[in-house]
């Protein structure tokens, strides 16, 4: 259904989404995540619930092809949660399928970001999980970050990958094999927020391991740093 045929607190959801996400893809090259036209951010469209759950069901995501200098609120494509276009002068993202995915199986999720990152993607092309070896990844992700399967874009198998991995895990980052990561969050701002951490504890923890071996955190240490934090800033 088009979106002029959604009544108009929807449609005015849509809009402020659309402000969110076009704002916050500017952080993907601010934080040297992103070259050219890689990487997205996109948040699912909440609206009061007093409206009815089945209005939840869409989502906002940066066009195909275009560079982010480029990217305006008006740009971002509206998709629903199967990744069918609902309004947008352009394509969605070729990712937006496994964004969908991840909306449809994991209801908490509020926004996906996903980049391909330098030092993540060199840990994603070895398939090798980032351990935990920084309170700040204790903090942050709960423990190691997770690596997901070797995936290929077309189908849903992308989108399986990152929510099977993330089932299994506190952490809001998965190092997709070969590829790179797919962060979540409770709102974009939040899975953005991973994406910049993620990068940065791959990029620290592997300058540690041209030093030598760099020591893990002991499994109750992790537990404890990671519900503190947690419990004191929320997730
Ligand atoms: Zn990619």
């Amino acid at each position: 259904m088009p979106l002029t045929d959604y009544p108009e607190h929807v449609r005015e959801a849509v809009a402020a989404t659309r402000e969110v996400v076009a704002r916050l893809h500017a952080e993907l090259p601010r934080w040297g995540l992103v070259v050219w036209t890689a990487g997205n951010v996109s948040q699912r469209v909440v609206v009061d619930p007093e409206h009815g759950p089945s209005e939840r069901d869409l989502l906002v995501i940066k066009p195909s092809g275009v560079t982010y200098d480029e990217l305006t609120p008006e740009s971002m494509v509206v998709c629903d949660l199967d990744g069918t276009l609902v309004d947008g002068e352009r394509s969605p993202s070729s990712d937006t399928a496994a964004h969908a995915y991840v909306y449809r199986h994991l209801p908490e999720v509020g926004g996906v970001v996903h980049t391909h990152s330098t030092y993540a993607t060199a840990w994603a092309a070895r398939a090798e999980p980032v351990p935990c070896v920084l309170t700040m990844m204790a903090d942050e992700f709960g423990g190691p970050i997770p690596i997901g399967p070797f995936a290929l874009i077309g189908d849903d198998s992308i989108g399986r990958g990152i929510v099977d991995t993330l089932r299994e895990s506190r952490s809001p980052a998965v190092l997709m094999q070969n590829h790179g990561p797919f962060t979540i969050g409770q709102d974009a701002k939040a899975a953005v927020k991973a994406a910049v951490m993620v990068e940065e504890v791959a990029r620290t923890v592997h300058i540690s391991r041209q030093l030598g071996d760099p020591l893990p955190i002991p499994q109750d240490k992790v537990d404890s740093l990671f519900d503190r934090y947690q419990n004191v800033y929320g997730r």
